[in-house]
């Protein structure tokens, strides 16, 4: 059901959503009545890295049908637990590219700031799932470390807030934290990558929409929705919020095993995201972080389906297909060898 679609959404409605989240194995198959015979694998990987999935999110998996392909994103499963050769815990070598604490330095004109430890949802296949978070904690002397990195930075044009998923942070805090980045005249591009829109797209609320709308730098929302299927009427809505503080939307996916590896798959996912006036940026391939290798699509395979999407779709509705390789100065396109 939608709610106060005059005026957007107040702090509570989401800040109730992200303290309930489900964050045990025995929550998550209650609530989704799943088979007693993977609880044990399931408990053995949630050790690792814990379960946590928002209630709108649930909502929106098929009780009782081990496919879906939202399911597949959050289920602890025994393929974890195995290693596999080539899947390590820092697979970008991101603690290289650490300049001061939660700031990332890898490519020319842009900084990536590491804002928070925790994201509402937890990913299966995510690459942060081993980052050392305690070490990246921003208080004033950090925010002030990275005014001066910004400063000495004027090839810096652009700030990206990362996580974790950075909207988990209040909104009093992203404000400040935007004042400090708008305080460096050579910055002009704020960034900011989320699920939080994608699971609990109330996090849109009317601070947040004030903090974007209140400052002289430009503003890129990019949005991470991997299936059609995690995209409802509160998405649509939440993207309409953004749209009218003038915020560029975009999203990234990723290419994952069981979840979106077919091209009608992600063919409906291009034409939804518009249908909500988000466009589509980078699809990513799987970086190879250990304890993911069961969702991996390799290269070959996934130049073919971008083909198919390509012809499906028009060219501004086809993601680029990446990858992510330590050490280059941007992200490596894969060519789709058109025939
Ligand atoms: C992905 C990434 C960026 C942004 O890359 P774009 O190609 O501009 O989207 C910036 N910094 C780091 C460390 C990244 O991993
Ligand atoms: S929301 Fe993003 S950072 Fe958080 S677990 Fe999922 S993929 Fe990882």
């Amino acid at each position: 059901m939608i709610t106060r679609t005059a005026t957007g959404w107040h702090t509570e409605d989401w800040q109730i959503e992200l303290s309930g989240v489900v964050r045990t194995v025995e929550d998550l198959w209650q609530a989704l009545e799943l088979p007693l015979e993977q609880l044990p694998a399931a408990l053995a990987a949630h050790k690792d890295f814990p379960v946590r999935v928002p209630r709108p999110f649930l909502a929106r998996i098929e009780k009782g049908n081990p496919h879906d392909p939202l399911l597949r994103q959050i289920l602890p499963v025994a393929a974890e637990t195995l290693p596999a050769a080539g899947f390590v815990a820092d697979p970008l070598g991101e603690a290289q590219a650490r300049r001061t604490a939660g700031l990332l330095h890898k490519y020319q004109s842009r900084v990536l700031l590491v804002l928070s430890g925790t994201c509402a949802i937890n990913c299966r296949y995510c690459f942060r799932r081993h980052f050392p978070y305690e070490d990246n904690r921003l208080g004033s002397d950090e925010l002030n470390q990275i005014a001066a990195y910004l400063a000495s930075h004027p090839e810096v044009n652009e700030v990206i807030l990362s996580g974790g998923d950075p909207l988990v942070t209040s909104n009093l805090r992203l404000a400040q934290l935007v004042r400090v980045i708008e305080s460096v005249p050579t910055v002009t591009r704020l960034r900011i990558h989320t699920r939080l829109p994608v699971v609990i797209p109330r996090r849109v609320d009317q601070g947040l929409l004030h903090c974007l709308a209140d400052t002289r730098l430009q503003t890129v929302l990019v949005t991470h929705s991997n299936h059609a299927q995690e995209l409802g009427d509160e998405f649509d809505l939440a993207m309409n919020l953004l749209k009218s503080q003038g915020v560029t939307l975009l999203n990234q996916a990723v290419l994952l095993r069981g979840v979106n590896d077919d091209a009608a798959t992600l063919v409906a996912l291009s034409e939804r995201l518009f249908s909500a006036g988000v466009l589509p940026y980078y699809l990513h391939l799987l970086d190879p972080v250990a304890g993911a290798h069961h969702f991996d699509v390799p290269e070959a395979e996934a130049r073919t389906l971008m083909q198919a999407v390509h012809t499906a779709l028009p060219g501004f509705l086809v993601p680029r297909l990446v990858r992510e390789v330590a050490g280059q100065p941007g992200k490596s396109l894969i060519d789709l060898q058109l025939a």
